[in-house]
């Protein structure tokens, strides 16, 4: 999708620190870390809100939720971690390819704003 941050990591145009890449996901470090491990899973495919995914999608999605947990020392998921997926303005949605953010490295308490 043009002008989609995401999307041009995903192409390799835009640098990112990289976790972790196959056919259906790439996993970053998020630019601005909200807990002590903050990465990024950003399917491939582009869609903006789960509303608008379809099934294809939704299986892709499915892929990547299998995958994080696989994942536990190059993200460092021992202790425990949180999975966050904002959708729309309301939610703090900056960047409109739907991604999960994946919070480790300490205990963390629930603060919802
Ligand atoms: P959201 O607000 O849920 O859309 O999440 C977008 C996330 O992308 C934020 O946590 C940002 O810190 C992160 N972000 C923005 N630009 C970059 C970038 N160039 N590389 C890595 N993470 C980024
Ligand atoms: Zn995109």
């Amino acid at each position: 999708m043009e002008n989609c941050l995401f999307c041009k990591i995903i192409a390799g145009e835009i640098p990112a620190q990289k976790m972790y890449e196959d056919d259906d996901m790439i996993i970053i470090k998020d630019i601005d870390p909200k807990a002590k491990n903050h990465f990024l899973c950003i399917p491939k495919t582009h869609f903006k809100l789960l509303a608008e995914m379809t099934e294809e999608q939704a299986e892709t999605l499915k892929r990547c939720l299998k995958k994080i947990p696989t994942l536990e020392k190059e993200l460092e998921l021992k202790g425990g971690y949180r999975l966050v997926i904002n959708q729309g303005d309301d939610a703090g949605q900056s960047v409109f390819h739907l991604h999960i953010h994946i919070l480790s490295g300490q205990k963390m308490g629930w603060t919802p704003a």
